[in-house]
């Protein structure tokens, strides 16, 4: 694999960063996530200017322009021949040289890494068919959950919590309401009306999650953004969740409790094909 490392395109073995890095001591940087279908990137525009924001709100530089991104993504895309996938970007505050707590200088360099994974049949799904069993587990993150940092291990211990309950994944919950997935963001449908968490510090603002909403709205999908339990999704005819690398995959098991006879039902069926079909047509 060819990687981007500040500025240089290298075989993956020879890509090397500092031990000092604060990305590696600090979990200091931020990151982005962007899937790639027919060899074009969906939602960038949208995953650009998260990752802005990620940044000003940790108070780091953009080290890119907008078209310099671009041309970045693109040239791994062509470089790894891409087709179905997803392309890693991350930003750290570089290295400066000791381990302290406060920042480095503001003309430290900062680390910038991008990498491409082939994913062939991301969206050809089999997932998409059989649906996904979830196991709710307590939100212990930290409270700025909608800056995308690389700060990722509680999100990977209720994982694991997951796996070893025999699930594919963990919906948090925090003060008795479902927060997100642990890299991915929730929805219930009941009566036809798609029921998710409104946008705040608890969650990820999502990148697909947005785009969906815009589509299901222009669609006359009913939509309200309010957070729900894990008793309500239980109860609820569907379930499913949204992230870039995933789309839209159907939820059929919550707690041990099934969903919908434990199949998929017909709106997140539609909406996985909605979601599809119009972010390819804006795809670059
Ligand atoms: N929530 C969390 C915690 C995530 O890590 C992610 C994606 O990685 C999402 C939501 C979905 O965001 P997006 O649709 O931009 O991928």
């Amino acid at each position: 694999r060819t990687v981007y490392l500040n500025g240089d395109y290298l075989p993956e073995t020879e890509a090397k960063v500092s031990v000092f890095d604060r990305g590696f001591v600090m979990a200091d940087g931020v990151y982005e996530v962007t899937s790639v279908l027919n060899g074009k990137l969906l939602d960038f525009p949208g995953h650009l200017k998260r990752l802005a924001r990620s940044l000003a709100e940790l108070r780091m530089g953009n080290p890119l322009a907008d078209e310099d991104w671009l041309a970045v993504h693109r040239k791994l895309v062509e470089l790894n021949d891409i087709d179905e996938g997803i392309i890693y970007l991350q930003v750290t505050r570089g290295n400066p040289g000791d381990r302290d707590f406060a920042f480095p200088p503001e003309d430290t360099p900062q680390t910038v890494v991008l990498f491409t994974q082939a994913k062939p049949g991301l969206a050809d799904n089999p997932q998409a068919r059989t649906g996904l069993r979830v196991v709710s587990v307590e939100d212990l993150r930290w409270a700025r959950r909608d800056i995308k940092t690389v700060q990722l291990l509680y999100p990977s211990l209720a994982k694991m919590e997951a796996k070893a309950q025999g699930a594919d994944d963990a919906w948090l919950v925090e003060d008795g309401f479902v927060t997100e997935g642990t890299s991915n963001n929730t929805y219930i449908v009941k009566n036809g009306r798609i029921i998710t968490r409104e946008l705040s510090n608890d969650i990820l603002h999502g990148i697909t999650r947005a785009s969906l909403l815009r589509y299901a709205a222009e669609a006359q999908m009913q939509i309200e953004e309010r957070p729900f339990t894990i008793e309500e999704a239980q109860a609820a005819d569907e379930a499913f969740f949204t992230s870039a690398s995933a789309f839209v995959l159907p939820v059929v098991e919550i707690d041990g409790v099934s969903l919908g006879g434990g199949k998929p039902g017909p709106v997140a069926t539609r909406l996985r094909e909605l979601y599809l079909e119009e972010s390819l047509k804006s795809a670059i």
